[in-house]
């Protein structure tokens, strides 16, 4: 990945509001069944804890106007079974809450991972990786904390908020008109609060993306830094993405900190008031001790949901936000519209082919070739030409801005993926070894391989004598945490993979660079010996490959400046020749290799 001083800007679509609303109702849409049992539950929980304060009142009227043993004995006993009975619905209403919310949070993960997935290369790279890795990560989290827990509570608080609303004003509905003393300033709050909560919590989540996006870099990037001494300059940059979101958080804490004691306060003032205008109502003649003691107790309990509502309230703010970003990854457009055309033939062929960045600088200036099936090509040239940039375009990765790329009279970009990459593919010097035993990385190409295939691929690309000499053969587990494979093992892994998915063409882009110059070479005759008959591009740094090669390209500045067999080139005597001449005299890496 390249080194950039900037940070990765670049980010992926965020959804609006209005998306994320569409989403949330349609997954609750799914899961009704489920929430009306959550709901259900918790209602009945909440109904059968106004048992106490109900009781409680009773016995308060009943000190104060005298009351039996007998009587006393009959309401313990009564709030004793109240208390089992809600306790018991409780745990179901719970238990079922958390279902739901873990069937949720599964269904928004495997939906996020098929669009991370499905997101075209040239998206990805674009974008950077902080985006991306900050979306699966911080977002995610945020939202696994508000769908776990967050959307079962609000459920919950709701309709314990309107049981024990309810309960009061059956209680004593003049005692009650108290509860509202709090709602003007907790509306008030509030609305302020929403108003500014969703742009300050996106902001946040974009400085996130963007700290992300420098500390990976640094990471990736370390050896770079180190030898460019450049490590001021990316503190500094760290330092910076620190700052901003840092900015951003104390934003948005400021928001919470006006609004939360001021709900606080909304929450607390109504008992004060139950009791005062409770008070004047019984002094008045108006009701009983024990009715304004019932009310006060009820309405001392709606504090407890009104906050559960309230700070999930905050942290739904989050949550949306994080959900907007999770699933804006759909809004991404997809690079290609595959067309049910089928390639008639093998024949890849590139007319007029060019190719820009960046609008207006034209990296690739109108190439033609004409791939004939089962030819070796090698391409060679200045770094900076275009020779990776013309390999990406042969595999398919990238459609030519003008001009076209085809295989059996087919664009490449008009090809599903899955078809595309049974026809051509590419294996760079970028190759990951996934986490997993070494059978595992090979079937990814070939799910339904056999052993004896695994190891005859690994053969055909020189790498039988490590994985004999491996601990657990196949089965031992490598990538990241597992054994560690070298560059040129790993690159030899791609390589095996390739020759497993089969494509009739295959586009090496340095692909044997990372081994030392003798093996490549032995390597690059094994593997001729296996895809024999296969058409193959290789974009050589070594030139032993373009000698080997049946017919060499020459691309100079974004063009075929010459093409033909080594032979015709050297007699020829143009750029090749010299090339050639000056690999010959000294065979280290020429100026062909690729940046
Ligand atoms: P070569 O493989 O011959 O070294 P490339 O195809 O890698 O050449 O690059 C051709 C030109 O395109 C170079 O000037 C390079 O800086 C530019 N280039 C390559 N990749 C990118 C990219 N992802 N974004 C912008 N410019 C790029």
């Amino acid at each position: 990945m390249a080194l950039t001083t900037e940070p990765s800007v670049r980010t992926l679509p965020v959804a609006d509001m209005a998306s994320v609303k569409a989403h949330t109702r349609a997954t609750l849409l799914r899961h009704r069944r489920r929430l009306v049992s959550v709901v259900a539950l918790h209602a009945l929980a909440a109904t059968a804890s106004l048992a106490a304060p109900r009781i409680i009142g009773e016995l308060v009227d009943g000190v104060t106007h005298g009351i039996t043993g007998a009587q006393v004995d009959r309401l313990a006993v009564i709030l004793a079974v109240a208390v089992v009975v809600q306790t018991l619905v409780t745990w179901a209403a719970r238990r079922s809450s958390f279902i739901l919310g873990e069937t949720i949070f599964a269904d928004l993960r495997e939906e996020f991972l098929d669009r991370v997935v499905a997101l075209p290369l040239s998206t990805v790279e674009r974008a950077g990786t902080g985006d991306l890795v900050s979306r699966t990560t911080n977002d995610v989290e945020a939202l696994s904390w508000v769908v776990r827990f967050g959307i079962p509570s609000l459920f919950v608080a709701v309709v314990t908020l309107l049981i024990y609303g309810t309960a009061a004003l059956l209680t004593g509905w003049q005692v009650a008109l108290a509860m509202l003393a709090g709602v003007p300033m907790m509306w008030a709050s509030t609305r302020r609060y929403l108003r500014y909560a969703p742009d300050g919590y996106l902001r946040e989540r974009a400085t996130y993306a963007v700290l992300n996006g420098v500390v990976t870099e640094n990471v990736e990037g370390a050896r770079t830094v180190d030898a460019l001494r450049l490590g001021a300059r990316r503190r500094a940059r760290v330092d910076e993405a620190i700052t901003s979101s840092m900015a951003a958080e104390t934003y948005t804490l400021g928001l919470r900190v006006r609004w939360f004691p001021s709900v606080e306060f909304a929450y607390i003032a109504p008992i004060a008031v139950t009791l005062v205008w409770g008070g004047w109502l019984v002094s008045a003649g108006q009701t009983s001790i024990g009715v304004v003691t019932a009310v006060a107790l009820y309405v001392q309990q709606l504090a407890d949901p009104l906050d559960e509502l309230l700070s999930w309230l905050d942290e739904i703010q989050v949550g949306a936000t994080s959900l907007a970003r999770v699933i804006g990854i759909a809004e991404v457009p997809p690079d290609r519209v595959a067309t049910d055309e089928v390639p008639d033939g093998q024949d890849l062929l590139v007319s007029g082919a060019r190719y820009a960045y960046r609008a207006g600088r034209d990296v690739l200036r109108g190439v033609d070739l004409d791939l004939r099936p089962g030819e070796r090509l090698a391409i060679v040239g200045p770094s900076g030409a275009g020779k990776s940039t013309l390999g990406r375009l042969l595999a398919g990765i990238d459609g030519p801005s003008a001009g076209r790329v085809s295989v059996g009279g087919v664009r490449l970009v008009d090809l599903d993926l899955d078809r595309l990459r049974g026809e051509v593919a590419l294996v760079t010097q970028e190759h990951h070894v996934f986490v997993g035993t070494l059978a595992e990385n090979l079937r990814l190409a070939k799910p339904d391989a056999s052993d004896a295939e695994l190891l005859e691929v690994m053969a055909a690309v020189d790498a039988h004598d490590w994985v004999a000499a491996l601990p657990g053969g196949l089965g031992t587990v490598v990538g990241s945490g597992g054994h560690v494979l070298s560059e040129g093992q790993s690159q030899q892994l791609a390589l095996a993979r390739l020759v497993l998915r089969d494509p009739h063409t295959l586009v090496l882009d340095e692909a044997t660079s990372l081994l030392d110059p003798r093996a490549a070479r032995h390597l690059e005759r094994s593997l001729a010996a296996v895809v024999s008959g296969r058409t193959v591009v290789a974009i050589a740094h070594r030139l032993h490959t373009a000698h080997d090669a049946d017919r060499v390209a020459v691309v100079e500045d974004g063009q075929i400046t010459e093409i033909g067999s080594h032979e015709e080139l050297v007699a020829a005597d143009g750029p090749y020749a010299a090339l050639w001449r000056s690999w010959r005299d000294e065979p280290a890496d020429v100026g062909t290799s690729a940046s």
